[in-house]
C-alpha cells in the first residue's frame, strides 16, 4: 500500500458552529510548523498548551490548546499536532489553509486511521470499528464498536489463529518428516487441536453475525396489507427508545425501510406492502427493489388482521421470501376478535397475538424478535463486526469443517487448514490486498 510521509492536515471536528474545533497534522519534522502557527518551540509531548493562533501575516487568528504528540505514541504512530481552536468553520478554514501553505496536504478520508493501520498501531478490523462508532446509530451498536476498538473482536481471531499455526507447523511437519511412529502421535493431536479451533470458532461465528446485526441492522420484512397496523407496531414495538423512526428509502414508489430500535439493536424494516400485481413499468422497478430487499431479510413478519386472516396477496410476496428466513405470524387486532395475547407454534409455524393499540402482546413479540436473531438482551457484551469479517469467518469455519472431515489425510488438511488461516488474517488485516485498503479506508470522513 502506498504510504508516503508527507504531512497531512484536516480539520478533525465535525462540520458547523460548535464550541471547540480541531485540527488535526500528522507527520514528521513538525516543529517549524508549530512554529508558524503558535510561535512556540520545542514543545514537551503531550503537554496542552495555551496560545494563539497566527496567519502567515502573523495576525491572531484565534487562541486555545495545542497539544504535540512526538512518534510513535500517538494515534497515527507519527508525530502529531492538535490545535483546539474556538469552533468556527471559518477560523477552522483559514488555520487549515495555512497549514497548507506551510507544506501540509490535506488528508483523505480515513488518512490519518489508514497511517495508524499502516503503523502497527491499529489492526484493520480495530481501524474499521472507529468508523463504526463514529456512525453507530444505537447505545448498543456504539458499545459494541467501542468494543471492537479496544481489540475484543481481535483477540479471538488472533487465538483461533495462533491455534491455526501452531497446528499447521505440525502437520506440516508430519508431512516433510513421514516416519511412522512420528505419524501415529501426531495424527491423535491433530484431531484434539482442530476439535479445540472448531469449538472455538462456532461460537465466534455467531457472535460475528450478532457484530454484523449490531452494525447493519436487522433486515426485517414486513408482509401486510393497508390498514393491517404496519405504523402502529412499529411506533408500539420501538418503544419510547424509539430514537430513530425515519424514512431511509427515497422515492414514492421505492420501497420503504425504515430503522427502529429494539432493546438497543437496530432492525430495518422493510414495508412491503406496495407489492401487488402490475402492468405498470414504473411500479415494477419499485416492486423488483422490493423482492431484491426481501431477499436480503432476515425476519419476515406477516402481518395480519386476526378478523380476516392471511390474505391472497400476502400470499403472493410469502413466495419471494428466501426459504432461510425466519417468518413470524403476527395477528393484530385481538382486541376486535377477542383472542388474547399469546404465542403458539403450530406446524413449526409461529403465531403471535397482539394488539398494536392496546399494547398487548408486544413484549413477547420484542422479545421473540430479539430470540430469532440470537440475542438474549441488550446488555449482553458484544463487539461490532462487518459483512465482510462475517463473509471471511464462513470461509474459515467451512474450511475447518472440511478439514476435521478429512483430517487423516495429511494433505488435503494442510491445505484446508491454510485457507482458514488466510481467511481469518483478512479480517484483521494480517492478509490483505491493496484494493481492500483503499476501499474501507475511502469510506472514512477526512479528519479520522
Ligand atoms: P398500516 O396501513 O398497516 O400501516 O396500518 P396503521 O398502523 O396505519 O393502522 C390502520 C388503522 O388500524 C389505524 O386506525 C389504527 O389505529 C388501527 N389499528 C392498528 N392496530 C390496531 C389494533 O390492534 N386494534 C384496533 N382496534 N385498531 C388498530
Ligand atoms: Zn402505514
Amino acid at each position: 500500500m502506498n504510504y508516503t510521509r508527507d504531512n497531512i492536515v484536516a480539520i478533525a471536528s465535525g462540520t458547523g458552529y460548535a464550541g471547540v474545533g480541531i485540527i488535526r497534522i500528522s507527520g514528521y519534522d513538525l516543529f517549524p510548523i508549530i512554529e508558524a502557527i503558535s510561535g512556540k518551540k520545542n514543545l514537551k509531548p503531550r503537554y496542552a498548551q495555551y496560545c494563539n493562533f497566527y496567519d502567515d501575516k502573523n495576525e491572531i487568528l484565534d487562541s486555545g490548546i495545542l497539544i504535540y504528540f512526538d512518534n510513535p505514541k500517538s494515534f497515527t504512530g507519527e508525530d502529531v499536532v492538535e490545535l483546539q481552536t474556538h469552533g468556527s468553520p471559518v477560523v477552522l478554514n483559514m488555520l487549515l489553509k495555512y497549514c497548507i501553505s506551510l507544506g501540509c496536504r490535506h488528508a483523505q478520508p480515513g488518512e490519518f486511521t489508514k497511517r495508524a493501520y499502516l503503523n502497527g498501531k491499529l489492526d484493520l478490523l480495530q481501524a474499521e470499528s472507529i468508523a463504526d462508532l463514529i456512525h453507530a446509530e444505537s447505545e448498543a451498536s456504539a458499545k459494541g464498536a467501542i468494543k471492537s476498538l479496544r481489540g475484543e473482536f481481535s483477540h479471538f481471531i488472533n487465538a483461533i489463529n495462533e491455534r491455526l499455526i501452531n497446528l499447521r507447523m505440525f502437520v506440516e511437519a508430519s508431512l516433510d518428516f513421514p516416519d511412522e511412529d512420528i505419524e501415529f502421535v501426531a495424527n491423535a493431536k491433530i484431531k484434539e487441536k482442530l476439535e479445540v479451533i472448531r469449538n472455538e470458532i462456532h461460537p465466534l461465528l455467531k457472535t460475528t453475525r450478532q457484530g454484523v446485526f449490531l452494525n447493519n441492522g436487522v433486515n426485517t420484512v414486513i408482509i401486510g396489507q393497508p390498514n393491517v397496523g404496519k405504523s402502529s407496531l412499529l411506533n408500539v414495538i420501538a418503544n419510547e427508545e424509539v430514537a430513530i423512526v425515519t424514512d431511509i428509502a427515497g422515492t414514492t414508489r421505492d420501497i420503504v425501510k425504515q430503522k427502529i430500535i429494539i432493546d438497543g439493536i437496530p432492525f430495518n424494516i422493510i414495508d412491503t406492502a406496495g407489492i401487488r400485481q402490475t402492468e405498470d413499468a414504473v411500479e415494477k422497478i419499485g416492486i423488483e427493489r422490493a423482492i431484491h430487499a426481501i431477499s436480503e431479510a432476515d425476519i419476515c413478519i406477516i402481518l395480519i388482521d386476526s378478523r380476516s386472516g392471511i390474505m391472497a396477496e400476502d400470499k403472493l410476496i410469502l413466495e419471494y421470501v428466501p426459504d432461510h428466513v425466519k417468518k413470524i405470524y403476527v395477528h393484530n387486532k385481538i382486541d376486535l376478535s377477542g383472542e388474547v395475547p399469546r404465542i403458539s407454534v403450530e406446524a413449526e409455524k409461529t403465531n403471535i397475538y397482539i394488539s398494536a393499540k392496546h399494547k398487548a402482546g408486544i413484549d413477547e413479540l420484542r422479545k421473540y424478535l430479539l430470540d430469532t436473531v440470537g440475542f438474549e438482551s441488550a446488555t449482553e457484551s458484544l463487539f461490532i463486526a462487518r459483512t465482510r469479517h462475517l463473509n471471511a469467518m464462513q470461509k474459515a469455519v467451512s474450511h475447518i469443517n472440511t478439514a476435521f472431515v478429512h483430517w487423516e489425510e495429511l494433505e488435503i488438511l494442510a491445505e484446508e487448514l491454510r485457507y482458514a488461516h488466510t481467511a481469518l488474517g483478512e479480517i484483521t488485516g494480517e492478509f490483505s490486498a491493496d484494493d481492500l485498503l483503499g476501499e474501507i479506508f475511502s469510506k472514512f470522513c477526512i479528519g479520522k
